[in-house]
């Protein structure tokens, strides 16, 4: 398979928990809809009338949005979101053939552009990350309970968990809920590199809309032949003009978005098991295991039912090993270390080269999951994909009733019973009590030949209750 299509294969990936994917799928729109107003406000600043605009804006040809597109998916989540879509209307005309314009009227438009987006955007994906935060640690609450919760919406989830109030910014949250110090550093961590992002991409749209107008200005092409440019250049060079396109952008963001929602997604899958993780350093019972499920494209299929152990993420000092043993922790079932934040960003995945190691997510747009195990009891089935019970085997007979252990004769036999010098019979099971010195020996002999009778070191309490209580009767 070629990389291109391989990478369009990882892009397609879909989440099958209703309320991430909604969440992912809210932010990616709101976006959307936020650089789309901007370039309206822009086509409208060239000459354009608002009605015809806003048909631009709507009417690619080769995808064609409904007018109404936009409030629908909306209207989904108008008990969750208030966000709005306020109108962008710069009033400086930003296009004049006899004057080109200033770098000084470029700045007064920046900073209008600046307080447009940070406004709307910074302050939705503030309220998102906390969100997908949350998300992910009801995800840990449900899967711990057994409850199913993959067909649960966004709108049920905060009905029912949050009584309609889950929170909308960090502080807000840390206010209501017990965040430990780890978990708040990692969560103000991700935060600040979505921001950075957020930032990244309100300048992308500033330079888009110059560079448009001024290329525009150069080869006299008509306000509305801009206007155009600036929402679909598709025909344009691949690399060199489609970069400053309003689709351009929003493809950028929604794969920005879609990999950062599971990035702090899955640490709230994992931050309940932080603590335990720590104590597991010290007392191995407490190891907390996860397997690598989910994810459509071959990369993920190929790594589904990897087993990995959780480590705190204060004791990595070195990301770019994953060994456990490197970390001075033997464990028996795996040697492949996670822990919160673990990525594989600089990371490269080629036909040649495999550097990508387990995590999630693993790759942009990918919706794999950690799923807790609990290696006793639960098995990882490839048919479903999911963690789950492991069944005890049954035979299929019905069972049988011991009528013989009511009888007075049979309770009897069971009892301790001298058979022999040394022996005593006991639970149809036959002990032989031995000195100390001989014990090891003879357990040994037993071990080989469970036929031999089970020693009894005489120095052992056992010994009293099974040997002396029987003898003082007789
Ligand atoms: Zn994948």
């Amino acid at each position: 398979m070629k990389e291109k299509e391989l990478k369009q294969l990882q892009e397609k990936e879909q989440y099958d928990v209703k309320y991430i994917a909604e969440l992912r799928e809210y932010w990616n729109i709101y976006f959307y809809a936020l650089i789309n107003e901007i370039f309206t406000g822009i086509a409208i600043n060239l000459g354009m009338t608002t009605k015809e605009a806003y048909r631009l804006a709507k009417s690619k040809p080769s995808d064609l949005k409904k007018a109404n597109f936009f409030k629908s998916i909306f209207n989904k989540f108008k008990k969750i979101f208030k966000y709005k879509i306020p109108k962008f209307r710069y009033k400086e005309k930003l296009y004049d053939k006899q004057k080109p314009i200033k770098e000084k009227q470029w700045k007064k438009f920046n900073k209008y552009l600046d307080n447009y987006w940070s406004n709307y955007a910074k302050k939705a994906s503030e309220d998102i990350t906390i969100k997908a935060h949350e998300l992910g640690k009801q995800t840990t609450e449900f899967r711990k309970k057994k409850k199913p919760y993959k067909n649960k919406s966004l709108y049920q989830v905060n009905f029912e968990q949050y009584e309609n109030e889950m929170p909308s910014s960090l502080i807000e949250a840390y206010k209501k809920y017990d965040f430990s110090n780890a978990e708040k550093n990692i969560l103000n961590k991700q935060f600040s590199s979505i921001a950075m992002y957020v930032t990244e991409t309100g300048t992308k749209i500033q330079e888009a809309i110059r560079q448009q107008i001024q290329t525009g200005i150069e080869n006299n092409k008509s306000p509305i032949e801009i206007a155009s440019d600036l929402y679909w250049n598709v025909e344009k060079n691949e690399n060199l003009v489609n970069k400053y396109t309003s689709e351009t952008l929003r493809k950028d963001w929604n794969r920005i978005s879609s990999t950062e929602i599971a990035t702090i997604y899955e640490s709230g899958i994992l931050a309940p098991y932080e603590a335990q993780s720590m104590k597991s350093l010290k007392d191995p019972s407490f190891a907390q295991y996860f397997i690598f499920t989910g994810g459509s494209c071959p990369w993920c299929q190929a790594h589904q039912g990897s087993l990995v152990r959780l480590v705190p993420v204060d004791i990595v000092t070195n990301t770019t090993n994953d060994s456990l043993s490197s970390m001075g922790i033997k464990d028996p079932n795996t040697d492949i270390a996670i822990w919160i934040g673990k990525n594989n960003i600089g990371y490269k995945e080629t036909k040649n080269i495999h550097e990508w190691r387990i995590c999630t997510p693993a790759h942009p747009y990918n919706v794999a999951t950690l799923q807790p195990i609990d290696l006793k009891n639960e098995w990882y089935n490839p048919k479903t994909g999911d963690v789950e019970k492991r069944q005890k085997k049954q035979k299929f007979v019905p069972k049988q009733i011991d009528y013989t252990q009511k009888t007075k004769e049979e309770k009897e036999w069971r009892k301790p019973t001298f058979i022999g010098e040394n022996l005593v019979r006991f639970n149809n099971n036959i002990y032989e009590g031995v000195d100390q010195e001989d014990y090891n020996k003879k357990l040994e002999e037993h071990r080989k030949n469970p036929q031999l009778p089970i020693p009894v070191n005489k120095n052992s309490p056992a010994y009293k209750r099974i040997f002396i209580v029987e003898k003082n009767k007789k």
